[in-house]
């Protein structure tokens, strides 16, 4: 059993916290927010107890929860022996966090960075320890995806690599060996599709249900590029384009209006409840099913 401090308490910080804690750690779950500590705790019970219709093992909710303590305090985070970073993929948030994690943590905790885009060796230079600064690029939901891609940063130790390494088996999870490269792989080509399937929907090409329908019954798809941006969320797609399209100075990135548009309407997807997507009471609804989807018109934002 491991102490594992996990922070950002939104949908990737519970999926965390609850695959920790089906894995029978001890998990101190920290967010800014008290809604959205009470909120990850609800999601956490529901996903446990949909765990089997979804395919995955029976999960005993109650013992789960009995394991994951709660606080708006990273000083609850002294005790931690690893700490999992996953908040707003947002490069200022973060890098104020992560010198923060360095006063509040023992200087022996591994620092773990889940982020989409965001370059580890970059967040371990927030630190005074990069060698003890390494990258999941975690996958949602976490408690249903086999597999993380798994990424040093240019001075993470050999020791951190194998105690998160160690951390990941226990958790159920292949860990994939990729470089240090902004997006790593998953994101370098899934971002590309999402956002140009949001520009498909941005200049009146198609909407959403058509494009989701090409990628499912034409390539086979289990989900189509703008239902998967509404699980991901539409806030995070944008800020994880706008890191790539900095990061590379390179016009394929340019993030689609659409993206923006939605953003500031606060129609982020499943967690908001509207992306491109409508979708009946977010809560009622385990993460990763499909859910009850209706399509929303988005049509071009001017
Ligand atoms: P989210 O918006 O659902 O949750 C982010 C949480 O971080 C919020 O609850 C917010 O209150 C909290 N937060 C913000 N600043 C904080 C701070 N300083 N201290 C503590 N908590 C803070 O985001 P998410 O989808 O869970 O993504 C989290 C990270 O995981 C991002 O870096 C994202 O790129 C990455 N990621 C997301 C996905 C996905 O499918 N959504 C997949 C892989 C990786």
């Amino acid at each position: 059993m491991t102490v594992v401090g996990v922070v950002g308490a939104g949908l990737m910080g519970a999926g965390v916290a609850q695959n920790l804690g089906m894995a029978g750690h001890s998990v101190v779950l920290v967010d800014i927010s008290e809604d959205a500590l009470s909120a990850s705790l609800d999601r956490i019970r529901l996903n446990c107890r949909m765990s089997r219709m979804l395919g995955g093992p029976a999960v005993d909710g109650d013992e789960v929860l009995a394991r994951i303590t709660t606080s708006t305090d990273l000083a609850a985070l002294a005790d931690a022996e690893v700490v999992i970073e996953n908040i707003t993929e947002d490069e200022a948030l973060k890098r104020a966090l992560y010198p923060r994690l360095d006063e509040v943590c023992r200087p022996e905790c591994v620092l773990v960075a889940n982020t989409s885009a965001i370059p580890i060796t970059r967040i371990g230079s927030w630190t005074g320890r990069p060698d003890k600064v390494a990258g999941v690029h975690f996958m949602n939901p976490v408690p249903m995806k086999p597999a993380v891609e798994f990424i040093p940063g240019r001075h993470t130790s050999p020791e951190s690599l194998q105690i998160v390494r160690d951390l990941l088996t226990s958790m159920g999870k292949k860990a994939i060996d990729v470089k240090d490269a902004c997006g790593f792989i998953s994101n370098r080509l899934s971002h590309v599709f999402m956002n140009e399937a949001a520009y498909l929907v941005y200049e009146g090409v198609a909407d959403a249900e058509t494009i989701d329908e090409v990628f499912r019954s034409c390539f086979g798809h289990p989900m189509g590029p703008l239902e998967t941006a509404d699980l991901i969320g539409v806030d995070t797609i944008l800020q994880s384009i706008e890191v790539l399209y900095e990061h590379f100075a390179d016009s394929k990135y340019r993030p689609c209006p659409l993206l923006k548009h939605m953003v500031d309407a606060g129609h982020l997807g499943r967690k908001s409840g509207e992306g491109f997507y409508r979708h009946s009471n977010d809560l009622s609804q385990p993460a990763g099913g499909r859910g009850h989807l209706t399509a929303v018109r988005t049509g071009s934002a001017n």
